[in-house]
């Protein structure tokens, strides 16, 4: 049996205003931001559920409820060092992860780098190793009306002791 294992991830958070908008770990400035128990990072949540997934440990909601007092509020960015630390103790290694973030507005291709060297650093791979993309729908569904973001992720692991 191979020693490669495939995780996908996927989110949705609602936008709404008075949050901050964090996304892959970067603040953005815009009108609204993300609403949830943590940060509501949906790029890094959907990157955790990938990683997750690949490594067997469940998915976000089972490793950090929302009904957790400590997760309230919490970077998204402690989480993610968390799930490494998981993978690392299961003996997994990240080979690569490809992401991309379902937003209308704002623009995130200023972002997009910092994103993934970002969320390399949590995880202590390098940002050769993980790629951050991003598009609109069109103007179609929740994310197209600014109503909220989504995210999709995948990553793929190769077990190693
Ligand atoms: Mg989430």
């Amino acid at each position: 049996m191979t020693n490669l294992r495939i995780g996908c991830g996927y989110d949705v958070h609602r936008l709404v205003p008075g949050r901050k908008l964090v996304l892959g770990g970067v603040d953005i400035p815009w009108e609204k931001g993300l609403l949830g128990h943590s940060d509501a990072d949906v790029l890094t949540h959907a990157v955790m559920d990938a990683l997750a997934g690949a490594s067997r440990l469940g998915d976000i909601g089972k490793l950090f409820p929302d009904t957790d007092p400590a997760c309230k509020g919490i970077s998204s960015m402690k989480l993610l060092a968390e799930v490494g630390r998981l993978l690392e103790g299961k003996g997994f290694a990240v080979v690569n992860i490809d992401a991309i973030l379902l937003a209308q507005a704002p623009k995130i291709a200023p972002y997009k780098e910092r994103m993934g060297e970002t969320m390399a650093a949590v995880l202590g791979i390098s940002p050769e190793q993980i790629q951050i993309k991003a598009t609109t729908e069109e103007g179609l569904g929740f994310t197209g009306d600014g109503s909220g973001m989504a995210a999709h992720a995948v990553a793929l692991l190769e077990k190693i002791s």
